[in-house]
Formats: C-alpha cells, structure tokens, sequence
C-alpha cells in the first residue's frame, strides 16, 4: 500500500523517443519512505526510460515525457530540472557506472558536491562518511578512477550520489558487467544504507533474483507497461512469471 504521500508517486507515465518510439505507456509506481523498490524485466522492457523520465534526463537521450505526473513528497515535479530534484533530495546513477576516469577516486566523490558546494570541514566530514561506506575507496583515494576495478567505479559512482545526501536514490542496473562477488557486495551496501540511513532506492535491474533479494517490493515492466507487482518475496514464488517477464527459468 502507498502511504497518504509516498516519497515518490508516478502516475500514468508515457514517454516517446524521437517522438514516435513509444517507451513507456502509462506507468503508475510509487516508493514509500525507507523502502527499496525493484524494476525488473528484459532488455527494452523501459526501465532504463522510466528512471531518466523520473530524473528529467530524457531530452539528452533525444526522448520525452508525453504524459503522466510526477510528485515528491505530494509536490508535483513532472517539469523540474534535474538540479532542482537533486536539491529536493533525488540522486541518480544512470549512465552505467560513469566516472571522470582521469580525475582521482576522490575528486569524483567530490564533484557530487559542486552543484552545492561545502566547507572544507564539511566536505572531509562527508568524504569520511563516504568511506566508511565503502572503505575499499579510501584504500584507492588517491587513483585515477579509471584505473579502478569496474566495481570500485560502481562503488565510485554510487558515492559521488551520496555526497549530496539523498532522500531517494535511482539507480540503473548497478549489477551490469560485474562479478557475482562484488554484485552482493554492493547490494549489500544498498541495504545498509535503507537501514541505517533510511534511503530509499529505486533500482532497475535484469538480475532479478538478486534485486528481489533485497528489495522490499518490485514491478516487472514489460513494453513499457507494468506487468505485475508485488512484495519481492511473493514474486520471486512465481515460477512462471520469472520464465515469461524475466528471461529465464527459475
Ligand atoms: P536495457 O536493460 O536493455 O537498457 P530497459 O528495460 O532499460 O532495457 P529501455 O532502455 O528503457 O529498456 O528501452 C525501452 C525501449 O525504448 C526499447 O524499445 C528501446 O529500444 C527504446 N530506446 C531506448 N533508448 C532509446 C533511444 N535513445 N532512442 C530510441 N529508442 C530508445
């Protein structure tokens, strides 16, 4: 059940590319304060589109919303900018895992914080929370990021978000291209932070089991169009719904 204001509240969503690719049809989902919510289903399925229709990306990638609302905390955000949903509290990891590869690990953290930028104190503070999150990053502080492992850049990416410290974060497939290993390690990560922080995440995956894993519910989109949804454990149950949406037998 939504709260009385879920967190975020989408509502008949529609969305075009180079205004005749029809990528989303009238997407409704909502994530409650504190929860972790899943968007699963094959390649094209639009969960990449739902999250950059929700980031107000869209126009980079030559697409747009043609329908639908957006609210934040009952405010409505369909039209804002993507620096004015940062301000609110909204990060995202959207373009795979993109780092500045020739600046250090730590000037991409940094640079979460130019939009708002911080005192020294408060900028040492935040890095050495940042850290402590992932204490694999101070170890590699001082590397270029591209010198980095793909899931240290992950790792990377998912704390340049943090420093503006977000409400909510969108996150697009953080388990693309790595190892079985460090997909847990980041997964776990996530879920320490909707613990101890009370972040809230909205994640698009294709690796289902893992997402439904720790995601508290999830919709599978299919065409654009959500499926199904439900609470994780009761899908990750659906035997027959993982081999027709998924892509795979369970
Ligand atoms: P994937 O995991 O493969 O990215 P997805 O579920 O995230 O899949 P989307 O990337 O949102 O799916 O794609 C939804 C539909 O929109 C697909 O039919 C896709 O071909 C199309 N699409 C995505 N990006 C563009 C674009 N920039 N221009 C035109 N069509 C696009």
């Amino acid at each position: 059940m939504p709260d009385a204001s879920p967190l975020l509240d989408v509502t008949d969503l529609s969305a075009r590319y180079q205004r005749h690719i029809v990528a989303l049809e009238t997407l409704s989902l909502y994530v409650n304060e504190g929860e972790i919510v899943a968007l699963l289903g094959r390649n094209g399925a639009g969960k990449s589109t739902a999250l950059q229709a929700i980031a107000r990306l869209l126009p980079a990638r030559r697409g747009e919303v043609t329908a639908g609302r957006v609210r934040w905390a009952a405010e409505d955000i369909t039209t804002a900018t993507p620096h004015g949903l940062v301000r609110r509290g909204i990060a995202s990891v959207l373009e795979g895992r993109h780092c500045f590869t020739s600046l250090t690990v730590e000037e991409n953290l940094i640079a979460g914080t130019l939009a708002h930028p911080l005192s020294r104190r408060e900028l040492r503070l935040r890095l050495e929370e940042i850290y402590h999150i992932f204490p694999r990053l101070k170890d590699k502080c001082r590397l270029a990021a591209g010198l980095a492992s793909g899931g240290e850049q992950q790792m990377v990416a998912i704390g340049r978000a943090l420093m503006a410290k977000p409400r909510l974060l969108l996150l697009d497939e953080p388990s693309m291209g790595l190892a079985p290993k460090m997909v847990e390690e980041i997964f776990t990560v996530l879920r320490q932070l909707n613990q101890q922080h009370a972040l809230s995440i909205l994640v698009a995956e294709q690796n289902s089991s893992i997402a439904l894993r720790h995601a508290h519910r999830a919709y599978v989109l299919d065409s654009g169009r959500v499926a199904l949804s439900g609470s994780a454990a009761a899908l990750s149950q659906q035997e027959d719904i993982q081999k027709i949406y998924l892509g795979f037998a369970a």
